[in-house]
């Protein structure tokens, strides 16, 4: 008897084998080097609240116990700080992992979403892998291409649209009359999918009032940014209480493990923390614009934790990614045009910065805007 390996369902054999993003660990296994700076992902490198950190450990000791399925007490405290029911959220493993539950629960396969091309990637790895179909518009001026995104939503007859507010990679932001205008754009039935990881950097009073109660938006959230919790994975989205309750159908009940419950329970509580690490992220900000100006790289608004910053061409981005990497400093790009010319570079601690604005004056005038690859 020959055994044959047992074939994925056809969606699954279709798919190519992507990884969205090769992380900075795996580099360093590549190149057998330790990045010195780690400003790739934006992650908070100010880390997580004292307060948090001790809930964390406390929470570690009971770690043989399963965590409460409902995360009851971080529900209310959520419900609490945004004015809505308890009801009208759900619990994920992070964004990455809402923004699945999102695609299944409301994306049949063959049917269409909308995103911008060089978007954040895991909504499109979630749609393609849950056979759906993509439609993607390329940004414009550097920012989410409104009015393009609703046009296609109304060509291509789509379920979804994705649209991260503030966005990654390009830093950029629309406040509340735009995105509700956006809303009113789509088409009937249309589900706009808010990505709001970096909202905690954007100007508080200009934001989307929260009401979980429109069915035409479901909101996503995240302790991983400016909570500085990346790796606990915990996240959250807001909606109507009847669309998150149709998650409760498929999503992994005990997903959220007890560690990042506590932890981002105790995170919420120190709103002194977050605004110090809002505060010292602007300031980064001006200081990673001002290093741009210096070199010649401008660097595009923010409303976010890092910086992007125009090069002039995607090979310059390139060579000034794999540069960086050299000396080891973990950045990224972003990888489709137009805005493949820049690099985005997470704020750090201002001692990180000093020694990013060192490394970049010895580094970029060995790229030259026509170079493609280093002088020396
Ligand atoms: C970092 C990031 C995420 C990831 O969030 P997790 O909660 O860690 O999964 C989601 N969306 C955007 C736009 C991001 O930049």
């Amino acid at each position: 008897m020959i055994y044959r390996p047992v074939p994925p369902t056809p969606i699954v054999a279709g798919l190519p084998v992507t990884v969205p993003f090769v992380a900075p660990e795996a580099l360093q296994r590549q190149s057998g080097r330790v990045f010195r700076l780690r400003l790739g992902a934006n992650e908070s490198n100010f880390g997580p609240s004292p307060r948090a950190i001790e809930a964390m450990r406390a929470a570690v000791e009971q770690i043989n116990w399963y965590a409460d399925p409902e995360g009851y007490e971080l529900r209310e405290a959520l419900a609490a700080r945004h004015g809505v029911s308890p009801r009208e959220m759900v619990f994920g493993s992070g964004i990455d992992d809402l923004l699945g539950l999102v695609v299944r629960t409301y994306l049949s396969p063959g049917e269409t979403a909308v995103t911008s091309l060089g978007a954040y990637p895991t909504f499109n790895y979630h749609v393609n892998g849950y056979g759906g179909t993509l439609q993607r518009v390329p940004y414009r001026d550097d920012r989410n291409d409104l009015e393009a995104l609703a046009a296609a939503a109304h060509e291509h007859h789509a379920k979804l649209v994705y649209l991260a507010n503030p966005d990654n990679p390009t830093g950029s932001w629309y406040p509340a009359a735009q995105i509700r205008a956006f809303l009113d754009a789509l088409p009937e039935a249309c589900l706009l999918l808010l990505d709001e990881a970096y909202c905690d950097f954007a100007p508080e009073a200009e934001m989307l009032p929260m009401d979980a109660s429109d069915p035409r938006l479901i909101r996503l959230r995240t302790f991983s940014k400016a909570y500085g919790m990346a790796g606990a994975r915990i996240g959250y989205a807001l909606g109507p209480t009847d669309m998150m309750g149709a998650f409760d159908r498929i999503c992994l009940h005990f997903g959220i493990n007890r560690v990042a419950q506590d932890g981002a329970l105790a995170a919420l509580a120190d709103t002194a923390y977050l605004a110090l690490v809002v505060g010292e992220v602007a300031q980064g900000r001006e200081e990673y614009a001002t290093l741009g100006r210096e070199l010649g790289l401008a660097p595009l608004p923010s409303y976010t934790n890092f910086v992007t910053f125009d090069t002039g061409s995607p090979e310059r981005a390139k060579a000034l990614v794999a540069a960086l990497a050299e000396r080891a400093v973990f950045i990224r790009m972003p990888g489709a045009p137009p805005i493949d010319r820049c690099i985005r570079v997470t704020v750090g601690t201002a001692e990180e910065r000093s020694v990013f604005a060192e490394v970049m004056r010895a580094t970029v005038p060995t790229i030259p805007p026509d170079a493609t690859t280093p002088r020396s």
